[in-house]
């Protein structure tokens, strides 16, 4: 069974947004919510200013809170490392929003159910990357299997020195940022 992560090479995003187009049509998110966003940082002071790019999405935690308080074991974790939504059994408490130090998830208000990155699962049993992924022009977006030493996540974890987003809140992220601008603290 792999076990799914996605590294972010900041040095590569142009802030193009074809990510978030990607990911927006590819799982009809609402018009007002986004399970994928990038973020713009000005950094440095004039006139030695630097504009960074970073993406965010669900961290696909592996002490995820969000299981943690649901309630009727809508948000879970599956074997293949992904945090996934069962739509069915998800009452819509928002305790999951709450609990989620990322700001990833948001109710789908026509359905009444939480929703979020799925790392595109439906797209990846099918064989195909997720959408971000498959449409990032400047290849910063990688995603794969850590479990395989050879694919292109594990080398770039080997070879970088990668970081996650507030690793002081214990959440154990599997989205990986490398090649972030030396001065940016997490
Ligand atoms: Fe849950 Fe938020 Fe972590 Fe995603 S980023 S697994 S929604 S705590
Ligand atoms: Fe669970 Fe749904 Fe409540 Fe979130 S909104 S905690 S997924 S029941």
């Amino acid at each position: 069974m792999p076990k799914y992560a996605m590294v972010i090479d900041q040095s590569r995003c142009v802030g193009c947004m074809a990510c978030v187009v990607a990911c927006k049509r590819e799982n009809q998110v609402p018009p007002e919510h986004y399970r994928t966003r990038v973020l713009e940082e000005v950094s440095g002071s004039y006139p030695r200013l630097r504009t960074e790019f970073r993406s965010e999405l669900c961290n696909h935690c592996d002490h995820s809170p969000c299981v943690t308080v649901c309630p009727t074991g809508a948000s879970h974790k599956e074997e293949d490392g992904t945090v996934q939504i069962d739509r069915d059994k998800c009452v819509g408490c928002k305790a999951c929003i709450a609990a989620c130090p990322y700001n990833a998830r948001y109710i789908n208000e026509e359905h009444g159910y939480a929703d979020k990155c799925t790392f595109c699962q439906h797209r990846v049993r099918a064989g195909k990357k997720p959408a971000c992924v498959a449409t990032c022009i400047g290849h910063s977006r990688i995603f794969g299997d850590l479990d395989d030493p050879n694919s292109e996540v594990s080398r770039l974890l080997r070879d970088n020195n990668a970081r996650v987003l507030l690793p002081s809140a214990g959440t154990r992220p599997n989205v990986y940022y490398i090649n972030q601008f030396p001065h940016k603290k997490s």
